[in-house]
């Protein structure tokens, strides 16, 4: 491993900012955070990063590795300790005058801090504790800070840290615990599970405790969020850092790497709606594999990275999270992958014409949200404007339905726009002309780009499914 000690500042943010391109997991949401006079800085509720590429990736925080430095060799990653790139750290310091020089020329909105691991996971989590320590208390820095957990650190400095930043992540890196065992033999699912179920209490723990609500719960329940005892916990939020602490208010995300190991979607889907229930995960990133490592257990060099598949996994994952839909009724053992001409809600509706057409003046609201062309934000605005007014085809489009893909499953006031045939395999080859364009953006890599701190360019963002 070759290290280089003398490098410029410069330098080593060239290298440490594109070695941290590969993680995916770095948007931002869901914290509301004033600026504070004597601070630098704020966190907003709709999310420091206001713009996402189509694959989800997140454009203004610093996005950083504190070092590229790393013991373990997992056969996917560019640091993997058997491969030949230069490797340098950032000190503490380093990574407070960036993120401050960065903000105060309006570059940036906040860090994302993740890193390789530097002689043990305790040594490199308690490097990036002082980083975001000094970048809170000394240098004021009020701003949105996400940081990657190291599976294998002390649950006390996990704990430290979680006061420090507004969202953590533990990646999970692959669905399975045998592609964990084959692509990175030393990590393994406990160490990266107990961190997220740490981090996941201790959120709870401090929910409960700005509302006295903990002292309520039994005694079993409260040493299992509070295993030090509360007054130790309310002390050591206070020792870290001094004007309302509060641990990961933004919760923690996770990310998987599709397309590395022989899963089908439907074994990553169904980890990730675990994930979602059992650990109350604000995200699931997924990270398309991009062959950079020549390894026989790994896809071939020159292999084109699983965009759309990617993209199908997050379309899926909106509807997870905010349309109601369950992982076993978009795939199954017997389909168990997204249908690569079709999104997955147009894929499961024409598979479902039982369920349509919908009557737009009738219908609730998760029956709304299964048709497509219909999203989160036109289904209310549908439900607020009937209360009003009987809505005919003119109405909704107003309204933001996409009636292209609509217009095939519902109707208004008992009547369909057109005379269609509601049968599987005119209306899917009618959708899939509609899905074409973007389709083949998404696997001519389009829209796929990390960005570099210095690209100028407009990126709008999108809503995964209609
Ligand atoms: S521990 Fe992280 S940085 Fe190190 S080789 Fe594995 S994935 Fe790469």
């Amino acid at each position: 491993m070759l290290v280089t000690q003398d490098l410029t500042i410069e330098r080593k943010l060239e290298i440490l900012s594109d070695a941290a391109k590969y993680d995916v997991a770095c948007t931002s949401s869901g914290v509301d955070r004033k600026g504070e006079k004597g601070t630098i800085g704020s966190a907003s509720a709709c999310g420091i990063c206001h713009s996402f590429a189509a694959d989800g990736r997140c454009i203004s925080l610093l996005k950083i590795l504190y070092t590229n430095e790393c013991i373990f060799d997992c056969k996917y990653c560019i640091n993997r300790s058997s491969n030949d790139v230069v490797r340098t750290s950032f000190t503490p310091d380093e990574v407070c005058m960036l993120t401050i020089e960065f903000y105060r020329r309006n570059y940036i909105e906040g860090l994302f801090l993740s890193s390789g691991i530097l002689k043990s996971p305790n040594y490199t989590m308690e490097l990036m504790r002082q980083a975001l320590e000094k970048l809170r208390v000394e240098y004021r820095f009020n701003g949105y800070i996400h940081v990657k957990a190291i599976p294998g650190a002390d649950p006390e400095l996990i704990e430290k840290v979680g006061y420090l930043a507004d969202r953590m992540s533990i990646n999970l890196e692959l669905p399975t615990a045998e592609s964990l065992r084959r692509l990175a033999p030393h990590k393994n699912r406990k160490n990266i599970l107990a961190p997220i179920r740490q981090i996941q209490n201790g959120i709870r723990a401090d929910r409960l405790l700005s509302g006295d609500q903990l002292m309520a719960l039994p005694d079993k329940e409260r040493q299992l969020l509070t295993p030090n005892g509360i007054t130790a916990t309310k002390q050591r939020a206070l020792t870290v850092r001094r004007e309302q602490p509060h641990f990961v208010p933004a919760g923690q995300s996770t990310q998987m790497i599709i397309g590395a190991t022989p899963e089908s979607d439907y074994q990553i889907v169904s980890v990730a709606e675990a994930l979602y229930k059992n650990y109350d995960l604000k995200r699931v990133f997924y990270s398309a594999y991009i062959p950079i490592n020549e390894d026989k257990e790994l896809p071939a060099l020159g292999q084109k990275p699983p965009l759309l598949r990617e993209h199908r996994l997050y379309q899926a994952d909106w509807l997870l999270r905010f349309y109601g839909f369950q992982s076993t009724e978009l795939l199954s053992e017997e389909k168990p992958n997204f249908n690569v001409f079709l999104d997955p809600k147009c894929d499961w509706a024409v598979r479902h014409l039982e369920c349509f057409p919908v009557e737009i003046n009738k219908a609730d609201y998760y029956t709304l949200l299964r048709v497509p062309g219909i999203g989160v934000k036109s289904a209310q605005r549908i439900m607020k404007a009937r209360r009003y007014a009987v809505l005919d085809f003119d109405d909704i489009k107003r309204l933001g339905v996409v009636l292209k893909r609509a217009v095939y499953f519902i109707t208004c006031q008992g009547r369909m726009m057109y005379r269609i045939r509601l049968e599987e395999n005119f209306i899917t080859h009618n959708l899939i002309d509609n899905d074409k364009k973007k389709t083949w953006s998404i696997e001519n890599d389009m829209t796929y780009r990390q960005l570099s701190l210095f690209d100028d360019f407009q990126m709008d963002s999108w809503e995964v499914v209609g």
